[in-house]
């Protein structure tokens, strides 16, 4: 029985599924384990990978067009999970670059904007960012200070976004501004005048990731530049529903490379003349990190052939969403435990996730948020 995949979620999958998972599997086992440390200890994003990983179909994999992969979305699941085995961060730059910039321009976007970006953005040639969250507050992205206005056949953006992934190497940037008419997609390209992106230092978590400030003053964006599709908020909320399905995959990755870890360390770690893993008290650690990452495979799995089947529900996402994310975190800082004093070091890689998970349940609806969103469903009421 393999011990991270006790329900043998594998052998639900299709031919292609399970060839898309080990094909990702390779690559992170290859390219990104080696480096990710260093890269976690120098705060910097990798990316010297995005060729490597655009070459794969990793970009816009459920897009069938516009030179990308056209998986279904299981399989974007699994590259979520295996990209995360490696690092949240990778999976983070693959998440903002799919669903949350290639998607809105995909479905909201003009016959123009598709060819335009879709292509290089597949490629990896041209990198995205989603900029919804202002300084003032990203659970409540209904009150949006950023704005645009109408200015003869042109538009003027004035405001600011924070904790933008991908932000200052995006060439392009989807920014949610208010209008007149409602909440609006922009495309605003890197060079306009009046925009500027700056990294975010000092961050403990997510560090081989860019997160970045956006400001935009007096931004110039033709009428061409608009995400025509959408008016709403609900089309960045469609975009984040579509991200949020790959986190609950990704965080399963990150899970289980932190017990794959600890299984060793248990086996081989001597304490009272015996085994860590011999010791009634680690073995139930261990089985209760086992059965939370068995249920958050199962639910994703299920997710996933909903969303397959056009039926997944954005109240379905953020119950995984809340719950691999919660199991994800709390197996990652068990592991860290269970690791004692080596588990603080970045030899070991449950204290590198552990810290990343911190961002990943936090960004895209905090687990209070998805509560909530789950709680409305339930009672028909609106507690936000
Ligand atoms: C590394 C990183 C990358 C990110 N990338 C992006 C990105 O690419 N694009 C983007 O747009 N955003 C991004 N974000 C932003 C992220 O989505 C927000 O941080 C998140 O939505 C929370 O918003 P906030 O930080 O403003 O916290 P706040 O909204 O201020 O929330 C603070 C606390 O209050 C709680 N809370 C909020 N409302 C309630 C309530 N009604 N009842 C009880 N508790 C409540 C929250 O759960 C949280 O614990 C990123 C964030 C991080 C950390």
């Amino acid at each position: 029985m393999a011990p991270l995949d006790l329900y043998e979620v594998r052998g639900l999958l299709s031919d292609e599924e399970r060839m898309v998972q080990d094909t990702v599997a390779r690559f992170v086992s290859a390219r990104v384990l080696p480096i990710i440390r260093e890269c976690f200890e120098q705060h910097r994003f990798p990316r010297e990978l995005v060729p490597e990983i655009a070459a794969l179909g990793l970009l816009g994999s459920s897009i069938k067009e516009f030179g990308c992969a056209g998986l279904n979305g299981v399989s974007y699941g699994l590259i979520c999970q295996e990209l995360e085995r490696g690092d949240s961060a990778i999976r983070s730059f693959v998440s903002v670059q799919s669903s949350l910039c290639m998607h809105p321009i995909h479905v909201f976007g003009s016959d123009e904007q598709r060819a335009r970006f879709l292509p290089g953005m597949a490629r990896g040639e041209l990198i995205g960012c989603f900029g919804l969250t202002e300084p003032h507050g990203g659970s409540d992205p209904a009150n949006m200070k950023t704005h645009a206005r109408r200015r003869g056949g042109d538009w003027v953006l004035n405001g600011a976004k924070m904790w933008i992934t991908n932000g200052s190497i995006a060439d392009v940037a989807v920014v949610w501004a208010q209008t007149d008419e409602g909440i609006r997609g922009f495309l605003i390209e890197r060079g306009m005048r009046g925009f500027t992106a700056t990294e975010i230092e000092h961050k403990f978590s997510l560090r081989a990731s860019v997160t970045a400030a956006l400001y935009l003053e007096d931004v110039v964006v033709p009428q061409a530049g608009v995400l025509p599709g959408v008016v709403g908020l609900k089309g960045p909320l469609a975009c984040l529903t579509q991200a949020r399905y790959g986190i609950t995959w990704g965080v399963i990755g990150a899970a289980q490379a932190c017990l794959a870890e600890l299984l060793e360390y248990t086996r081989s770690r001597e304490l009272f003349g015996r085994p860590l893993a011999q010791n009634q008290a680690v073995q139930i650690r261990l089985a209760d990190m086992a059965r939370r990452i068995t249920t958050a495979q199962l639910l994703s799995l299920q997710l996933g052939r909903l969303k397959d089947q056009g039926a997944m529900t954005p109240t379905q996402v953020s119950l995984a969403k809340w719950n691999n994310c919660r199991a994800a975190l709390d197996i990652a800082r068990d592991c860290r435990d269970l690791l004692g004093g080596a588990g603080i070091s970045a030899e070991y890689g449950p204290i590198r996730h552990m810290l990343n998970l911190e961002s990943v349940i936090t960004y895209e609806g905090t687990q209070t948020i998805h509560q909530l969103a789950v709680g409305r469903e339930l009672t028909g009421i609106n507690a936000f």
